[in-house]
């Protein structure tokens, strides 16, 4: 396969939104866990694990981002972020701003998942923690040159 179609293919959607489902597991590692959202309806924990500049460093690092139910695809953009794309319209309750996004780390060797000071008190991090089990980590745990080939890099 040549190197840009290789590209192209990493730029596909890394998870279609099932917001009915309890979990997702999405391509390159990515993972959606699914809940309900005190007030009504569902919201999503996304968890996309990132490339790293350190070729030592043996963590997988993790962008943390809350998704509403309107969100149909979850894809890496030409630059590498990650892009949504979403049904228009308002949902029918209060409109509520998203939790900010948090970065966390992985440790495959000890299990450890954890957030610099900074991210420590963010929900999404917390949400991550207590949802983050054996199926989920297993996951999550992407070599570092997919993550580098789904980062664009
Ligand atoms: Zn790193």
């Amino acid at each position: 396969m040549a190197p840009h179609s290789a590209r192209a293919e990493a730029r596909a959607a890394l998870v279609i939104a099932d917001p009915k489902a309890a979990r997702q597991f999405g391509a390159h590692g990515a993972v959606v866990l699914w809940r309900e959202l005190a007030g009504g309806g569902r919201h999503g924990l996304l968890c996309v694990p990132d490339a790293c500049d350190n070729p030592h460093c043996e963590s997988i690092h993790l962008w943390l981002l809350e998704l509403d139910e309107r969100v149909i695809s979850v894809a890496r953009n030409k630059r590498g972020a990650v892009a949504l794309s979403s049904r228009p319209g308002a949902p029918d309750r209060p409109a509520r701003p998203p939790a900010p996004e948090a970065y966390a780390s992985y440790q495959p060797s000890t299990g450890e998942v954890s957030a610099s000071d900074k991210h420590q008190g963010s929900p999404l991090f917390a949400w991550l923690k207590a949802s983050a089990d054996a199926d989920v980590l297993a996951h999550l745990r992407v070599p570092l040159n997919e993550r580098e080939l789904a980062a664009g890099r």
